[in-house]
């Protein structure tokens, strides 16, 4: 019953082993589900990790890239790029920022975050100020510079010093920010809802304290919505949820809808002393990552996309929070926003992603024992009630007894 029979063993032994894979492989996939080499159709909750928001093969995207194929599949950045500009007015014109930089992924997104607020403070005059507050559980990237940023031990051992520059803070906690601000302090830096770290976040008071603080000291907010962003928590960028405007703002995993694009998104003010030569990129802004990513905004802006979203994703939330209620042996907690969910497990966070995957579920597991349920932002009801079935299910097969528990609750 290997899921990979048809590929053989020597196809897989040199991939550098860097990811646990589980042993399953797709040969396609069509809205929500992925078809597997095995035949067997699985409930795509992963959506390659908050990339593929419109779902698999979603004909407008395949149409929009199939036509580019045949005109131009790369121009280097000599020359003007007619599609690059529009997609990035585009950005624009959703968003608080003046000006765009593609990039290719989100840590490339993050270091030209990184690049832009270091190189504000040296145009104005402060080329000391470089040092950029960070939270605890963040996740920005696995470059040498993002992974500075992300500061966690598990990931930086073995690659040498980190760069420096990064201040790592406890999340939420206003404080510290405060004591933390000193001369050399360019910016700082926060996911709107940290994916990676388990789906938690701050009150929005701590966002709008931030803000306060940045204005007060005359230093940049900037927004990782690498995962947040493009629709993920039921607003096309978290901040706009929030109701907290950043100076930077990276994105990447669902701009392309699946096809790898990133980009930086900055103010003029932030951008000022950028100019030829500050930044570049060989592939940034490939015109078919830019054919992607038009092709998923044209479906994203269309009326009424996001309050789909916000629909499906009271209805998750709501059956989840029931599943939790009748498996507190398995489950504890449902948090998260639009179809950014978290469940955090009783159990080890990766029994029961495996126990999902039995149930032909998937889902991502996340820091803080917590299983993240990401499903395509255009999932269908009918597909959420088929997930939360064999959640049920997996539940079940992870030795929790459903009625016992629901019996003891009502009788309590
Ligand atoms: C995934 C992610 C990144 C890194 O993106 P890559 O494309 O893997 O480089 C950075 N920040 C956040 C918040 C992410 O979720």
């Amino acid at each position: 019953m290997t899921s990979n029979a048809t590929s053989s063993p020597l196809s897989q032994a040199h991939l550098l082993p860097v990811f646990a894979r589980a042993d399953v492989a797709f040969e396609r996939g069509e809205g929500a589900w992925l078809i597997g080499t095995d035949g067997e159709r699985y409930l795509d909750f992963t959506s390659g990790v908050a990339v593929n928001a419109l779902g698999h093969a979603h004909p407008h995207m395949v149409a929009a890239l199939q036509e580019q194929a045949t005109k131009l599949w790369h121009m280097s950045n000599l020359f003007k790029s007619p599609d690059g500009e529009r997609l990035a007015a585009r950005l624009c014109e959703q968003s608080f920022a003046d000006f765009v930089f593609f990039a290719n992924s989100g840590a490339e997104a993050m270091e030209c975050a990184i690049k832009v607020t270091r190189h504000y403070h040296f145009s104005k005059g402060h080329p000391e100020r470089t040092r950029i507050i960070t939270f605890e559980g963040a996740f920005h990237g696995r470059t040498l510079g993002t992974l500075a940023a992300t500061g966690a031990a598990k990931y930086l051992e073995g690659y040498g010093t980190p760069l420096d520059g990064f201040d790592q803070l406890p999340l939420g906690d206003i404080e510290a920010v405060k004591k933390a601000i000193g001369p050399n302090t360019a910016g700082i830096l926060i996911e709107p809802l940290q994916g990676e770290g388990g789906v938690r976040a701050p009150s929005n008071a701590f966002f709008g304290a931030l803000r306060e603080l940045c204005d007060k000291n005359g230093i940049l907010l900037i927004f990782d919505e690498v995962q947040t962003g493009m629709g993920r928590t039921g607003e096309l960028f978290a901040y706009q949820r929030i109701g907290v405007t950043p100076d930077v703002m990276s994105l990447a995993k669902a701009l392309g809808g699946g096809f790898p694009i990133g980009a930086c998104l900055v103010t003029a003010e932030a951008a000022e002393g950028m100019a030829p030569g500050s930044h570049g990129s060989t592939f940034g802004g490939n015109p078919l990552a830019v054919a992607a990513a038009n092709s998923v905004l044209d479906i994203m802006l269309k009326p009424g996309f996001f309050d789909h979203v916000k629909k499906m994703s009271l209805l998750l939330k709501q059956k989840l929070a029931g599943v939790v209620d009748g498996h507190p042996d398995v489950l504890s907690e449902v948090r998260g926003e639009g179809l950014l969910i978290g469940l955090k497990a009783v159990v080890p966070a990766g029994d029961l992603v495996a126990a999902l995957r039995d149930a032909k579920l998937l889902t991502v597991g996340a820091g803080d024992n917590v299983v993240r349920f990401l499903p395509p932002l255009i999932v269908s009801e009918s597909e959420i009630e088929q997930a939360v079935q064999r959640l049920e299910q997996a539940c079940v097969a992870l030795g929790s007894s459903a009625k016992t528990s629901a019996k003891t609750q009502g009788a309590a």
